[in-house]
């Protein structure tokens, strides 16, 4: 007898956790199950565990709209878990779930409305093989395993050790170690302070700078209404509103103003270091803001750890690598005993899960997205793919809402299967990438861009990336439109 559900949530990570909480609220007389392939819950806060690992988004809207956050303004991967860890026990989702479920295959069959999964036990090497009716994909967007580190000459030549970030040895010795970070995003900039004051020396090593934005670590008002002795529920409502609120004027500006903005975030940067720092060289990016993710800086501690003189930033290009450490094309030579690269992730679409449709290999790429949550000619399925300019989760909320309308919907037509399908008038609709380069543009999506599904030329068939148009476009959808093909 193979099992059945009528949902599989594949991924437990802050997306299938969310997920999971509104079947049980909304649709509880649904049977679902989540699958995931770690040993635990947690996704990204679960894989990454170098020093000082941490969310640089505000954890008012980080975290679910349904669960008051009441730490700090950012928070530790610890602090993630355990956040993710009182939503699972207050909301009785831990027997839901099962751990080191690895995926292989789901097969769609329109004959029997439903997906066969596939996969292997991490823990005893058994098959899976169960069924479920709709699938909600909540895998995340890169490969766990590992994390993308560039090919550079004289890699094998390097006398010391070359670490990623993902993969973070727990028991790597940096004290008193020359430490090259070779990457310039957030990962490095919340790695450095963290090893900075151990290791002997840590330098960082940049192709191009990135905008930063160095943020305090508390929220005023939360801090007001908590002295008003104001319910948490309502403070976490207020404080996300204006969280969301504010982050909106900001988008809108970064697209209207980027010039203005780029000012007030370089200013914001010069400071934070000492006077007659070279920030023309080392912190002006050649993007406008908002084309590539903003790290935030809580404290402003990797700035700290620059004008303390325990960090130096080197933008430059690798020549190679030699024994001794990296030499950079205007011929220096920089040394390391550890060298961290901090470049990146691999992405991969849909958890390098094979999918098949009525028997035909399906490839994403060929495919158009439904408001980046669903897609042409994969029936009974539904994607959380978050936010770049907003907080992933905000996405988690949206799309939760969605599956538990589109489950109702479905039974009160008395259909077994949805597949989005353009109307008539839109079949010749002119097609784009996933996301358009000149609007967001991280290396990790431009190696992937070929490999992801397409989009129209209508926010219909696009994942518009505007969580502020989204958050009232999403809860409006009519499930009766004909882009819906029941079955
Ligand atoms: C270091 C780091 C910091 C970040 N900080 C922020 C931040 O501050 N704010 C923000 O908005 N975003 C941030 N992000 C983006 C982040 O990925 C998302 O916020 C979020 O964690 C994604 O959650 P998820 O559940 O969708 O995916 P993930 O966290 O990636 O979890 C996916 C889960 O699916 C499982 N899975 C995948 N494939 C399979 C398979 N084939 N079989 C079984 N299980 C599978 C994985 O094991 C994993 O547990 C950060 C990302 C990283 C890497």
């Amino acid at each position: 007898m193979t099992e059945h559900f009528d949902v599989a949530i594949v991924g437990a990570g802050i997306s299938g956790i969310g997920i999971a909480y509104y079947l049980k609220q909304r649709c509880p007389d649904k049977s679902f199950v989540v699958l995931e392939g770690l040993e635990r819950f947690g996704g990204t806060w679960t894989t990454h565990r170098y020093p000082g690992i941490r969310s640089d988004s505000d954890l008012n809207t980080y975290g679910y709209s349904f669960k008051p956050w009441v730490g700090s303004f950012t928070a530790t991967a610890a602090e993630i878990l355990n956040y993710l860890g009182e939503v699972i026990n207050e909301n009785g989702l831990a027997s839901h779930i099962r751990y080191q479920h690895h995926l292989e295959a789901v097969k769609w069959s329109s004959k029997e409305h439903s997906w066969t999964i596939e996969g292997v036990r991490q823990d005893t090497g058994e098959a899976i093989r169960l069924t479920c009716n709709f699938l909600s994909m909540c895998q995340g967007y890169y490969r766990h395993a590992q994390g993308y580190t560039p090919q550079w000459e004289g890699m094998d030549d390097f006398a010391g050790e070359i670490v990623h970030p993902q993969t973070w040895p727990q028991d790597l010795d940096y004290e008193d170690k020359e430490v090259l970070v070779i990457g310039s995003g957030s990962t490095m900039s919340t790695l450095v302070p963290a090893i900075a004051y151990d290791a002997k020396h840590v330098t960082v090593l940049q192709r191009s700078p990135t905008f930063f934005f160095p943020i305090g670590d508390e929220d005023n008002l939360a801090e007001q209404l908590r002295a008003l002795d104001i319910d948490e529920a309502w403070i976490h409502e207020i404080v996300r509103r204006k969280r969301i609120y504010n982050g909106q004027l900001f988008a809108r500006r970064a697209a209207a103003e980027p010039e203005v903005v780029r000012e007030e975030l370089i200013a914001a940067v010069r400071q934070q270091l000492p006077e007659g720092y070279d920030v023309e060289t080392h912190f002006m990016p050649q993007y406008r803001p908002w084309q590539q993710r903003i790290a935030r800086v809580p404290n402003g501690d990797f700035f700290t750890s620059i004008r303390d003189g325990r960090t130096t930033m080197v933008t430059d290009e690798i020549e190679r690598f030699t024994e001794q450490g990296v030499l950079v094309k205007s011929g220096r030579e920089l040394p390391a005993d550890i060298a961290v690269t901090a470049t990146g992730f691999d992405l991969c679409v849909f958890g390098d899960i094979a999918f098949t449709v009525d028997d035909r290999p399906l490839d994403f790429a060929a495919t158009i997205t439904y408001r980046g949550t669903m897609f042409t000619g994969v029936p009974n399925m539904a994607w959380v793919f978050g936010y770049f300019r907003a907080s992933w989760t905000l996405r988690v909320d949206l799309v939760g809402d969605f599956i538990c309308r589109l489950l109702r919907h479905m039974d009160q037509r008395g259909c077994n299967s949805v597949v989005p399908t353009p109307r008539l008038d839109q079949r010749e609709m002119p097609l784009s990438p996933w996301v358009a380069p000149e609007d967001f543009s991280p290396n990790y999506i431009r190696r992937a861009l070929h490999l992801l599904p397409k989009t129209g030329d209508v926010p219909e068939w696009q994942h518009t990336q505007d969580y502020w148009q989204d958050k009232d476009v999403f809860p409006a959808i009519d499930l009766d439109d004909p882009v819906f093909v029941y079955r």
